[in-house]
């Protein structure tokens, strides 16, 4: 049987457990640090000092992974700044190739195999490997589930030192962390606006359709106007939205291979020949400074 191991330093990881469940196999996790982990069959905990970043722990992860990790078995972490580097680490102890854009997995004997999106979802490829794959992929929600009891890492593998780090201050910038791709609905602002003040039109649309804010990539990395992890394509983020509205957003392709998973797009344009209304199920050929306030207050009253 061909199991999942999850590495992890969060209980947001709910997407990775059901790629896991799919799997067939157990899913383990193995986590950094006093985060609890409900709803898997083990769990494996490496201790690391208050203070240290979950990072020093990455040697651990490989050894621990080395010796527990079989042919086909699926090593999975979300794609976090954290978990990115601790996925690095493992893959390079155990001389695995390490993958973005997994979309499902099934065992194939001894083989590891897995079906990836490419280039943002325009191609489609799969993979099978003899022995384990990690992959980095949207960690999801937060896991439910009863508490499972975790054993400690030293038990299972000779454990190397972590590295010697702490953390000495903290900063935190007053950016709101935005989970995208779990939104239900989502207002996309694209260079149809002139100035950063006009995304409260885009904000107060997506406030009325209870949605959540997202941007195409020049709002985000060339003005940026908006935070990095709400921009959407091909080198943002990947949604599946029941509804999506992109506010002058031209649907150049890098952008639209972000929204393939939308299920309904709604595209607002003042230019009739926007390729994005080759995309979108309804499409309203205007001014988004007229339009979107308008839109907006009929979804109030
Ligand atoms: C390697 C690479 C990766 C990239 N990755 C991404 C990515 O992940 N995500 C991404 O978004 N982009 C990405 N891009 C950039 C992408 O190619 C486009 O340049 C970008 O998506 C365009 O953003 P936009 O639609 O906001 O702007 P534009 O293409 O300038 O479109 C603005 C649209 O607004 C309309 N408009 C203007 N004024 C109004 C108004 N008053 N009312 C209504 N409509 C109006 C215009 O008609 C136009 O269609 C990438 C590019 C490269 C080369």
């Amino acid at each position: 049987m061909t199991d999942t191991w999850i590495i992890s330093a969060n209980k947001n990881i709910a997407a990775l457990v059901d790629l896991g469940r799919e799997y067939g196999g157990k899913v383990n996790v193995i986590v950094a640090g006093d985060v609890d982990i409900a709803g898997v069959d083990r769990v494996i905990r490496i201790p690391i000092e208050k203070d240290a970043p979950v990072e020093v722990a990455a040697p651990v992860f490989g050894n621990v992974l080395a010796g527990l990790a079989n042919r086909g078995d699926m090593i999975l972490a979300a794609n976090r700044p954290a978990e990115r580097v601790l996925a690095a680490a493992a893959a390079a102890r155990l001389g695995a190739p390490i993958f973005t854009g997994l979309r499902h997995a099934q065992p194939d004997g001894d083989l590891a195999t897995g079906h990836l999106a490419r280039f943002g979802g325009i191609a489609d490829q799969d993979v099978a490997f003899r022995g384990p794959y990690v992959a980095v992929v949207d960690g999801g929600g937060e896991i439910e589930g009863e508490a499972v009891e975790s054993e400690d890492a030293s038990h299972n593998t000779a454990a190397a030192d972590t590295y010697s780090a702490r953390i000495v201050s903290e900063e935190k910038d007053n950016v709101q962390s935005a989970q995208l791709n779990q939104a239900q609905r989502i207002v996309c602002a694209g260079r149809g606006f002139n100035n950063k003040e006009d995304l409260s039109l885009a904000e107060d649309l997506a406030k009325a359709v209870d949605g959540e804010l997202g941007c195409t990539r020049p709002l985000s990395e060339g003005t940026s106007w908006m935070s990095r992890d709400r921009y959407i394509g091909i080198s943002g983020v990947s949604v599946s939205p029941d509804l999506y509205i992109a506010a002058g957003v031209s649907g150049q392709i890098q952008h639209t291979s972000g929204i393939n998973d939308a299920k309904v797009i709604v595209a607002i344009n003042n230019d009739p020949d926007a390729p994005i209304f080759e995309q979108a199920d309804y499409g309203i050929v205007g001014d988004v400074y007229q339009i979107i306030p308008a839109l907006t207050q009929a979804l109030q009253s």
